[in-house]
């Protein structure tokens, strides 16, 4: 293994336990982490991410910007994007890490983007069939991922799916966020930076994807927009047979799994397999942590309730004030985007969330193919998008 992976996963793990020296938790939570790794040396560990639970529907409106999925991949993508936000606001940071090419930023060559997490995300990659499964916590059976979606539309492994809900969510309260499977897929196609940054920074992709697991087969399919869809690149990338932007690709990361020398914190490492089975029992009872944790590099730790979806520890009255809202929030990203904005160019952003993302129509168009190679798009959330 190369050093700097080791690097990664120590870091990933020591950061965890620094943050949850001082509480009596779960040790072993899902953990993921975005790090830039320089020169194949340098680690960077941008933003760290905990959890697996996602909101219900029922805490979910318009009023209320709450964080909607609280799965530790889709907070450490968040929190990647809230470290940029934090490179942006100050000139020569800027410069430490991109460069300008034409009209935008882009990363530098010297890094190495790294995304890591200590369990085959959610969704696809942890669907197996019954023979396969063995010592992984996070794998569920297809018959049992088949009994609970028998209701569900869109469900099969050509379409993109919702988070799994566990089995006593009414399939109206069932979040319709994405899984983290096929988030991944998409980051893959539109780069982590997002919509918004996308006005500025060139996709940002993931080029080590870095998965705790020990089953003997790849996940590569997973990932791969074109071996799910059993569709091309042209259909993919082209809009009227003409390249919607040169700079986006479909990328395939370098898929690393981590058998061996696991960190002993993790659930998978071979000594913990009475402690795996203690975690499967536990996710049968329901009783996975209902919070999470978010660490951004020179912003600091958040703790989310993942219940609904705001700050830890409010009190009911405070649940409407924006200032409450965890640093990882559409909401909150889009202030610090209009700043960014203003610093660009110097007038303000007079538009909200929703019509500022789709004034990146490159990029627009390219969610509307990937939407298409999938026949439907199960998500619907133009309602919680008005928001200035
Ligand atoms: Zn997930």
């Amino acid at each position: 293994m190369n050093n700097y992976l080791s690097d990664i996963k120590q870091i990933t793990h020591e950061k965890y336990q620094e943050l949850i020296q001082n509480e009596k938790v779960n040790q072993n939570a899902v953990l993921a982490s975005i790090s830039l790794v320089q020169k194949e040396q340098n680690v960077i560990l941008c933003s760290l991410g905990t959890g697996s639970k996602a909101v219900g529907l029922n805490h979910m409106n318009e009023q209320n910007h709450c964080l909607h999925s609280c799965h530790a991949e889709v907070i450490a993508k968040r929190g990647f994007q809230l470290w940029l936000y934090e490179v942006f606001s100050k000139p020569n940071e800027i410069d430490k890490y991109f460069e300008k090419k034409e009209t935008k930023y882009s990363l530098k060559n010297d890094y190495k983007v790294c995304f890591y997490v200590t369990q085959p995300p959610c969704g696809q990659a942890q669907l197996f069939p019954e023979s396969k499964i063995y010592g992984m916590s996070a794998a569920r059976p297809f018959s049992e991922f088949f009994k609970e979606t028998e209701n569900i539309p869109n469900c099969d492994s050509q379409r993109l799916r919702s988070t799994p809900a566990n089995s006593k969510t009414p399939i109206q309260q069932k979040n319709p966020s994405f899984c983290c499977s096929d988030k991944l897929m998409i980051w893959n196609i539109v780069g982590i930076q997002g919509a918004l940054l996308n006005q500025y920074i060139n996709p940002i992709y993931i080029d080590n994807l870095i998965i705790e697991f020990r089953e003997h087969f790849s996940l590569k399919q997973v990932f791969d927009v074109r071996k799910r869809s059993g569709k091309n690149k042209n259909d993919i990338l082209k809009i009227n047979n003409k390249l919607i932007s040169k700079s986006f690709r479909i990328q395939k990361p370098k898929l690393i799994y981590t058998r061996k020398n696991l960190f002993t914190h993790s659930p998978y490492h071979p000594k913990n397999d009475e402690l795996n089975k203690r975690i499967n029992k536990d996710i049968n009872q329901q009783s996975l942590q209902s919070f999470s944790y978010l660490y951004v590099d020179s912003c600091g730790t958040e703790k989310i309730n993942s219940i609904n979806g705001l700050k830890w520890g409010l009190a009911k009255k405070d649940i409407s004030r924006l200032q409450f809202l965890p640093k990882i929030t559409k909401f909150q990203l889009f202030q610090k985007f209009k700043n960014l904005y203003y610093s660009f160019e110097s007038k303000q952003l007079l538009c909200n969330y929703r019509e500022a993302k789709n004034r990146n129509i490159k990029y627009l168009c390219l969610k509307t193919n990937i939407k298409q190679c999938f026949q439907e798009w199960s998500l619907n959330k133009i309602q919680y998008e008005q928001f200035q």
